[in-house]
């Protein structure tokens, strides 16, 4: 069937000339393939004219496209389940701290501010030399502490036996804060390492297949294109003999006319 100036299109089995059509040895791998599903009986040397070829082509692409829409979709849906996993609740540390807090432990907190200001040490100093003087000196005659002041001695250790478990439990809120941050920090850090993979997956995925693939098209496209103009040169090539001839015979009417 197959001889060197027509050949059998195996879609419609049709004759056209070979100019019409390529072999499927000259076709790439995938379309070859796509069309064998169609043609399992297409060999290498199965011939397919111009516009069958197209519709391959187009399908092809087609393809491509569905295949490349179906792996960002599997992306982007990776990425959401990723994100919204239980790992990545982040809480508002300072929020929490807040709403847990007791009165006592508030009022721990206020007290261990105060007491590690200079005002406290400026007042407190200024106390205990008021009570000195007013001591030594005596008011009224009267010294109701005298040298060496047991009573403000009494009162100091009271004032330092209080204010000890007072700050641990301010230290111990701090620590608790400073954990919960950690904690935070820790699932932020999680969260940002996850989401930089999958950025990196994407990015590869684009790298790897979406290039690849444009350039694909883009070639497709030019393949089509080039096809498009060879057919156009061999139909204007046509026109051109047809309208020579079409003077010829012209010519020779008006020969024989002239003749007459
Ligand atoms: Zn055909």
């Amino acid at each position: 069937m197959v001889n060197k100036q027509t050949a059998t299109c195996l879609v419609d089995g049709q004759v056209y000339a070979i100019s019409d059509g390529l072999f499927l040895s000259d076709l790439e791998t995938k379309l070859v393939n796509i069309i064998k599903n169609d043609y399992p009986k297409a060999t290498k040397n199965s011939f397919i004219c111009n516009s069958h070829l197209l519709n391959y082509r187009l399908e092809r692409m087609r393809r491509q496209q569905r295949r490349d829409e179906r792996a960002h979709e599997k992306i982007n849906r990776k990425m959401s389940q990723a994100l919204v996993k239980d790992d990545f609740q982040l809480t508002d540390v300072y929020d929490k701290m807040e709403s847990t807090i007791t009165v006592g432990e508030r009022i721990a907190d206020a007290v261990a501010k105060y007491a590690g200001s200079w005002s406290f040490i400026i007042i407190f100093s200024g106390f205990m030399i008021v009570w000195m003087i007013l001591n030594t000196v005596g008011i009224f005659g009267h010294k109701f502490d005298p040298f060496p002041f047991i009573l403000l001695n009494l009162f100091l250790s009271m004032v330092a036996a209080l204010q000890a478990p007072l700050i641990m439990m301010s230290q111990n809120r701090a620590a608790e804060y400073d954990r919960l941050e950690a904690k935070n920090d820790y699932h932020v850090n999680l969260k940002s390492e996850e989401e930089i993979r999958l950025l990196h997956s994407k990015l590869d995925h684009i790298i790897a297949d979406d290039n690849p693939n444009l350039f694909e098209s883009q070639r497709l496209t030019v393949e089509v294109m080039g096809e498009m103009v060879n057919q156009l040169t061999e139909t204007r090539q046509q026109l051109e003999l047809l309208k020579a001839s079409q003077d010829e015979t012209d010519k020779a009417v008006h020969a024989e006319k002239s003749k007459k």
